[in-house]
C-alpha cells in the first residue's frame, strides 16, 4: 500500500508563488472553432464550436458564428474534451523508487504541473490541512493558481494508524464512534471537498480503526454533508465500509472482487477510485525502461528522478518485494476493475501521485492506459477522468453550455487510441488558453529538487 513520505512542514513557510495569467474577466470571449467535440458523457464526437463566456462553456455550436468578435482559435483536425481530472493525488510532489530523490513541488507546483499536462482538477486526499485548505481557499476567491484544487485535508484514521506516519501529517485520531464523530465535526469546519478516512484492519505494520468507529466517522461526515472517500486494502474491509455507506472507496486489493461485495457496491451506489498507477507503475517504470522515455513524462520529471529509476542496482529489499507484489496481482487488480466496470460501479480515474512510479499530471495519463488494459472502452476510461470525477466533486466538468472552461486539446483522437491524450495540442482553463511553457518554467523553479532521507 502507498507510503508517501512527506517534507511539508517546510512548506507551510513557503511563498505560494507567483503565477502566470490573470484571472480572466466575465467579458472576456473565446471560439473554439472546426473542432472535433469528444464528450465522454454523452459518448458522442460532433464536429462543431465551443463559445466561451469567460471561465463557462456559453454554447456549444454547430459552427462558427459569422459575427464573433472575440478570440478565435481554429481547430480543423484537433479534438477537444475535458479538462482531466485526477481524483486521487498528494500534491507535494514527485518521488523517486525509495523516495531518496524528490522533486518537491508543493502543491503550487503542481497544480502548475498539472495544467501543463492536461489535468486542469485534482482531488488532494491527504496534505497538511492548514496549508492545502488556505491555498485551495485563494485559489477560489482570489483566481488562479494553477489547476482546480480539491481537497480532503487531513484523514481519520487510528493513533498510530497509516496516515499518522508523514511529517506535517494533519490526521485525525479516533478510538471510539464518539472521538470519530468529534473529529468529523472539527473537520466539516474546515470545510474540505471530502473527507477522507483509513480504514484497514489487519494491516501489520499499522493500528487501524474497528468496524464501529469507522462507521461512526462516514455517519458524522455525511451528517455534515461531506462526501466520504475510505482507504481499503482487502475487499473484507471494503465490504464492511460500502455497507457503511461510503460514498467511494479507494485503491485495489490484491485479491479477486467478491460478487457479495460487488453487489452491495451496485446496491449503496458506490464509486471507485483503484489507483491502478500506484499499484503498477513503480513495476512498470523499472522493468520497461522505455517508458521513462515519454516525452510528457521527459518535460515534467526531474532528470535526477528519471536517472534512479533508470539505474537501480542499489534498490532495497523492501523496493524489490513491492515490485514483485505489484507483479503478482496486476491481472488481479485489472480483472476487478473490469468486473466493476462492467457491473456498473462509478470508476474514478485517480493515480495515488506523490508515491514511488508516480508523477503528478503525467501519471494521469497512465491510469487511462491501465483502465482501458482491465478492459474499460477509451469512452469509459476518458469519462472516469472527467464527467465521472465532475459527478463525484458535484463540479461542471464537461462539454455542455454552463461547464467550466477547463479544456483539453489533442492532436490526435483519444478514441482511437487512448495514449493520445498524450499529445497535448492546447490547454484551455478556465476559459483561457494555457501558456503551457511558463507554467512548466514555474512549476520547476518554485522549489528546488530536495535529496532527503
Ligand atoms: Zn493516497
Amino acid at each position: 500500500m502507498p507510503r508517501f513520505s512527506l517534507l511539508l512542514v517546510a512548506l507551510l513557510v513557503l511563498p505560494l508563488g507567483s503565477t502566470a495569467q490573470p484571472t480572466p474577466d466575465s467579458t472576456h470571449q473565446l471560439l473554439l472553432a472546426d473542432a472535433r467535440l469528444v464528450d465522454p458523457e454523452t459518448q458522442t464526437v460532433e464536429r462543431g464550436a465551443l463559445r466561451i463566456e469567460g471561465e463557462r462553456i456559453a454554447a456549444v455550436l454547430e459552427e462558427a458564428p459569422a459575427n464573433f468578435d472575440g478570440h478565435i482559435l481554429d481547430l480543423d483536425g484537433k479534438w477537444v474534451l475535458p479538462g482531466l481530472v485526477d481524483a486521487h493525488v498528494h500534491s507535494w510532489g514527485n518521488a523517486g523508487p525509495t523516495f531518496q530523490e524528490q522533486q518537491m513541488l508543493q502543491t503550487t507546483g503542481t497544480a502548475k504541473m498539472m495544467l501543463y499536462s492536461g489535468v486542469s482538477a485534482f482531488l488532494d486526499l491527504a496534505s497538511p490541512e492548514d496549508y492545502i485548505l488556505n491555498l485551495r481557499n485563494r485559489q477560489r476567491s482570489r483566481g488562479f493558481l494553477g489547476a482546480d484544487i480539491y481537497a480532503a485535508g487531513g484523514p481519520l484514521t487510528h493513533p498510530n494508524g497509516h496516515g499518522t506516519q508523514y511529517p506535517g501529517s494533519s490526521a485525525r485520531t479516533a478510538t471510539s464512534p464518539r472521538e470519530a464523530r468529534q473529529r468529523m465535526d472539527s473537520l466539516a469546519a474546515r470545510q474540505p471537498d471530502v473527507a477522507k478516512l483509513i480504514y484497514n484492519p489487519n494491516n501489520d505494520r499499522y493500528p487501524s480503526m474497528d468496524c464501529a468507529t469507522m462507521e461512526a466517522g462516514i455517519e458524522a461526515a455525511q451528517t455534515h454533508g461531506l462526501t466520504t472517500v475510505v482507504h481499503v486494502e482487502t475487499w473484507a474491509a471494503a465490504h464492511q465500509v460500502v455497507t457503511a455507506g461510503a460514498d467511494a472507496i479507494t485503491h485495489a486489493p490484491p485479491a479477486p472482487l467478491p460478487d457479495s461485495t460487488l453487489a452491495a457496491m451496485r446496491q449503496q451506489g458506490t464509486a471507485w477510485i483503484p489507483t491502478l498507477a500506484v499499484h503498477t507503475e513503480l513495476s512498470n517504470l523499472i522493468q520497461r525502461p522505455r517508458l521513462l522515455k515519454k516525452d510528457l513524462l521527459r518535460a515534467v520529471a526531474d532528470s535526477v528522478l528519471l536517472a534512479a529509476y533508470r539505474d537501480t542496482s542499489g534498490l532495497p529489499d523492501q523496493i524489490r518485494s513491492w515490485i514483485d507484489r505489484q507483479d503478482e496481482y496486476q491481472t488481479t487488480r485489472l480483472d476487478a476493475v473490469r468486473k466493476a466496470a462492467n457491473a456498473g460501479v462509478p470508476i474514478l480515474a485517480g493515480t495515488d501521485a506523490g508515491n514511488p512510479g508516480l508523477f503528478q499530471g503525467y501519471s494521469l495519463h497512465r491510469e487511462l492506459v491501465l483502465l482501458t488494459q482491465a478492459g474499460l472502452s477509451n469512452w469509459d476510461a476518458l469519462a472516469a477522468a472527467t464527467t465521472a470525477a465532475g459527478r463525484f466533486l458535484d463540479a461542471p466538468f464537461g462539454l455542455q453550455r454552463g461547464d467550466r472552461a477547463n479544456l483539453l486539446v489533442l492532436d490526435a483522437s483519444p478514441l482511437e487510441d487512448v495514449r493520445h491524450t498524450q499529445n497535448i495540442h492546447q490547454v484551455i482553463y478556465r476559459g483561457q488558453i494555457v501558456n503551457r511553457s511558463d507554467f512548466l518554467n514555474e512549476a520547476a523553479t518554485s522549489v528546488p529538487t530536495v535529496p532527503t532521507h
